[in-house]
């Protein structure tokens, strides 16, 4: 059964939330496949059940093409930051330790000219 949802109504009603064929609680969920990216649905979670209603209207070609893209494009960028973010904090580090061995020479240094 494909029904679907009036797109000015967000959510369904709670009565809309039992499934029709064996009365499981059913379950919103969101599709990340490339050809639904984003799009919510609800199914009942019954394993065999195959009640199962779009509760979001389908995205048009163009962003079928290009969202999953961008979204790729976004992952890569968020773990090369991560990964930037990582490398920065070591260099702190090393800069931090330097800076300890370097006041330890200097004083040592110090103590001996006195
Ligand atoms: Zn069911």
């Amino acid at each position: 059964m494909h029904s679907s949802y009036n797109s000015t109504q967000s959510m369904p009603k709670d009565d809309d939330l039992l499934c029709i064929i064996c009365g499981t609680q059913k379950l919103i969920q969101t599709s990340w496949t490339d050809r639904n990216l984003g799009r919510r649905f609800i199914s009942c979670p019954k394993n065999g059940c195959d009640e199962f209603a779009w509760l979001d209207p389908p995205m048009c070609r163009r962003s079928v093409r290009i969202i999953p893209g961008l979204l790729k494009k976004v992952n890569r960028l968020e773990m090369e930051a991560a990964r930037a973010k990582a490398g920065e904090k070591k260099m702190k580090m090393y800069l931090v330790a330097s800076w300890v061995v370097l006041a330890a020479v200097v004083f040592e240094n110090k103590l001996l000219n006195v």
